[in-house]
């Protein structure tokens, strides 16, 4: 349920209405990036719903009092019907512009990782990605540098400006990672640990939330509901694929998530093409159809040497290959009246 007050309310009426929420049980939440005073009543509404909406409707300064349909509140467009935009250092996440990330799967030493933040923002790319802590199906393979990779990360933004996009796994590095990221991501297998998603929400840091494998697009709202509502506002939904009968290729881009979360959200929506597809043969066409199909930004896996990369090669592009394709998403993206 959400309480709208009118825009004449008074500052003594909104602490009015919002203590008598807590009062009778429930949590007032109101988003600092709303112009009109709307607050959010969380909690099991269950039976006593139509009573509750008559006895806010009653309260001076209350313009009216609506019933949010959806199990994702605070992340629903009924809560919320503008866009929301995640603002990362000077770079804006679900505006005008299609932000494209770029960089490779792993951090794994310096003048790799500097190398690489350099062609990415020549090509346009406005964020840098890079894992430091790397989930791996093998406890045998490389598992990333830790804070080593961290600290190579911050100097590439030194050196470029472009901030830090990296994942972080657990949430006794969630101040660790903060230290040195821009921006937590959550990645797909993390998507319902929901100890890390309420810590990352604490944190009040951007999160990059990659949608769960086998997840629906209601879960991967739920999991967002979870970083919103402990006050964090800055989540970014990014689809990057998910498992289905299909073997072509590594996972299946489920496009059809992109409108339909426009639709469900005011969150920006990101696509990841590289883990989508597995294969860089196929990451261009994939993240020209995401921007074709309303994205606000791109996840794109670069690797100056694929061959030799420590995770994710095959799916990497060169740095050159990423420029030519960045040519064509900037006409993609003026097709749809977006621009990169
Ligand atoms: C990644 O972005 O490097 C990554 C591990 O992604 P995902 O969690 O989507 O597999
Ligand atoms: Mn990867």
């Amino acid at each position: 349920m959400i309480i709208i007050m009118s825009p004449q309310a008074t500052e003594e009426e909104i602490e009015a209405v919002t203590n008598e929420v807590a009062r009778i049980g429930f949590r007032p939440f109101t988003n600092p990036g709303v112009e009109r005073k709307v607050i959010a009543v969380l909690g099991e509404l269950d039976v006593r719903k139509a009573d509750l909406v008559e006895h806010f409707q009653a309260m001076p300064g209350v313009a009216r009092v609506e019933l949010i349909s959806d199990l994702w509140k605070l992340a629903s467009r009924q809560y919320h019907p503008e866009n929301s935009i995640v603002r990362v250092r000077n770079v804006e996440i679900g505006g005008r512009d299609v932000v494209v990330a770029a960089g490779p799967c792993s951090v794994e030493n310096e003048a790799q990782t500097i190398e690489i933040a350099c062609r990415v923002k020549a090509a346009g790319a406005k964020m840098l990605r890079g894992g430091a802590f790397k989930p791996r199906t093998s406890p045998y393979s490389f598992q990333g540098l830790g804070e080593e990779g961290l600290k190579i990360l911050a100097k590439a933004r030194e050196e470029t400006g472009l901030p830090v996009v990296t994942e972080v796994m657990d949430t006794h590095e969630v101040d660790l990672v903060c230290k040195y990221a821009d921006v937590l991501q959550i990645g797909t297998r993390n998507m319902q640990n929901y100890a890390l998603l309420k810590r990352v929400g604490a944190s009040g840091r951007p999160v990059l939330l990659k949608r769960g494998l086998g997840s629906k697009i209601k879960d991967l709202l739920m999991s967002a509901e979870y970083i919103i509502s402990e006050g964090n506002h800055q989540v970014i939904l990014c689809e990057r694929g998910i498992t289905t009968f299909e073997d072509a290729t590594r996972h299946t881009t489920d496009i059809n998530a992109i409108p339909v979360l426009k639709n469900w959200t005011h969150l920006p929506v990101m696509l990841d093409p590289s883990h989508a597809t597995g294969a860089w043969q196929y990451v261009g066409a994939v993240a020209k159809a995401a921007v074709a199909a309303g994205a606000d930004g791109l996840l794109i896996e670069v690797h100056n040497d694929p061959q030799h990369a420590m995770s994710d090669g095959p799916q990497s592009l060169r740095p050159d290959k990423f420029a030519e394709l960045m040519r064509q998403l900037s006409r993609v993206a003026q097709a749809v009246d977006r621009y990169i």
